[in-house]
């Protein structure tokens, strides 16, 4: 067996897992000495341009018990996490210069943000030091995807085609056996806590349609809780576009945004439920809205920048307006429309929100209001527990019409409510609560 020498820092991101993981199974595999590294990185807590935090309480509780769940898991392994909070780029070239690390690994990000502070790092960081990125986000891995980016399709449909057609799932990554002589040990690391992070605590709202915490083995109940125990999985299609409860829809959405669940991991147990339980629209069509999310990460990857611009990936101009009372009575729930008002309450008390509320009122945002669009896609950031540059971005602009929907629709939202709210009980719920 080859000798594994030197030392390996994994930086991590929105890949904070442990299971099926590129950068750990790649980095332990060829390394006995690894370390692991997480910044709570200052300038996603900081405010966005229109004066909201980019990130609120509900998805910092959420990240910090990831962290947690992260960290524990790692002892077991052998590996220690350094947590901090300061800007990565300098905590980063610190430890790297400190330890003599030979190689750091971490996962590929191309949104602004993300890809700047990997640039600006790679600067600054000693040029010995060997860097291993992975794609660690996607259902398709982009190398399998054998098509410039510049040709991803525009429409979902042609893509998904593509996909469906030509590239196979890969299979999971074995898992990682703990590291016996790991040199790289240092004395545990603390958490921040939400008052550190410059945040006020929020309890859990009693009614939350989303009663968890963050972090791997929450995900993997949650995995199996929706097929193997509940089954629930069997009925997705007729239930996801609900409103009410845990069970309408998976909601794994807040583990994959910051990965600490595997859309990989998620295929694979629905190919093994269609063997062993039942294989019907609705086994398909959870995989279905993964290749949604696959997508408008290949979309944000053709157009860059363009996610994040007023005029879109299509560089449409239309009349926007910023009235910051008329966008108020929207974030605070007291719009014309009942059905707006309840979702975006029950938004504002549990960070969370349903696809259909989603769909709902950011089509009245953007297209009844006409107000610019940007101010309800940083509203979102800074509240979902689910966040994910690309699928936010990517659904704003596709609802606002300057994105991929080449209808270009806009909702009905008295229609809506009568279809999907037909006993009012969303609203009920959320606009009658004190
Ligand atoms: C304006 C707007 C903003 C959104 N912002 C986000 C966001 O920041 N983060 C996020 O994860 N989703 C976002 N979505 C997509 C969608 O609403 C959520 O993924 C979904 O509601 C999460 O619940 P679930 O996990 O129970 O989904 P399920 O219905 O169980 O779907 C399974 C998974 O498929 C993926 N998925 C489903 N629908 C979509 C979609 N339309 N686009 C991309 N992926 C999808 C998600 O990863 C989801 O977890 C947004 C939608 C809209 C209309």
């Amino acid at each position: 067996m080859q000798e594994k020498k030197g030392k390996a820092l994994i930086w991590l991101r929105n890949d904070l897992r442990i299971e099926d993981q590129a950068s750990f199974y790649f980095a332990s595999n060829k390394y006995n000495n690894v370390i692991a590294y997480y910044s709570f990185d200052p300038q996603f807590f900081s405010k966005n341009h229109w004066g909201y935090n980019r990130t609120e309480s509900f998805r910092a509780q959420f990240l910090i018990d990831t962290i947690s769940s992260l960290k524990y898991q790692l002892e077991k392994l052998n590996i220690t996490l350094i947590i901090e909070k300061r800007n990565p780029i300098k905590g980063l070239d610190y430890w790297i210069r400190k330890l003599k690390i030979d190689s750091l690994f971490f996962q590929k990000e191309w949104t602004r943000d993300e890809y700047e502070t990997e640039k600006n790092l790679i600067n600054v960081i000693p040029s010995n030091v060997s860097i291993k990125t992975h794609f660690d986000q996607f259902l398709f891995h982009p190398n399998d995807v054998k098509m410039e980016i510049k040709q991803i399709p525009e429409v979902f449909t042609v893509f998904r085609k593509i996909c469906e057609k030509k590239i196979n799932v890969r299979s999971l990554f074995p898992d990682i056996v703990p590291l016996k002589e790991n040199k790289l040990r240092l004395k545990a690391f603390s958490l921040p806590s939400l008052s550190d992070l410059g945040l006020k605590i929020k309890e859990n709202h009693s009614k939350t349609a989303f009663p968890f915490k963050g972090g791997c083995d929450e995900a993997l109940e949650r995995l199996n809780n929706y097929l193997w125990k509940t089954k629930k999985l069997s009925f997705y299609k007729k239930t996801r576009n609900g409103l009410l409860g845990v069970d309408y829809s998976s909601k794994f959405s807040p583990w994959l945004a910051n990965g600490s669940l595997s859309p990989r991991k998620i295929y694979w147990e629905i190919k093994r439920y269609e063997k062993s339980i039942q294989k019907n629209q609705s086994t398909y069509w959870l995989i279905f809205e993964l290749i949604w999310r696959d997508f408008f990460k290949y979309i944000s990857m053709k157009h860059r920048d363009k996610i994040f611009k007023l005029e879109g990936i299509l560089d449409r101009n239309y009349e926007w307006n910023r009235s910051k009372k008329l966008f108020k009575t929207w974030v605070e729930g007291k719009t014309k429309y009942p059905f707006v008002n309840s979702n975006m309450l029950e938004l504002k008390k549990t960070g969370w929100m349903s696809n259909r509320g989603r769909q709902n009122v950011s089509s009245f945002l953007a297209k009844e209001l006409k107000i610019d669009w940007r101010m309800g896609a940083a509203y979102f950031e800074s509240m979902l527990l689910d966040y994910d540059v690309h699928s936010n971005y990517g659904n704003w602009i596709y609802v606002s019409g300057i994105g991929n929907d080449p209808r270009d629709r806009k909702f009905d939202i008295k229609w809506q409510s009568e279809k999907y709210d037909p006993n009012m009980k969303h609203q009920n719920l959320w606009l009658n609560e004190n």
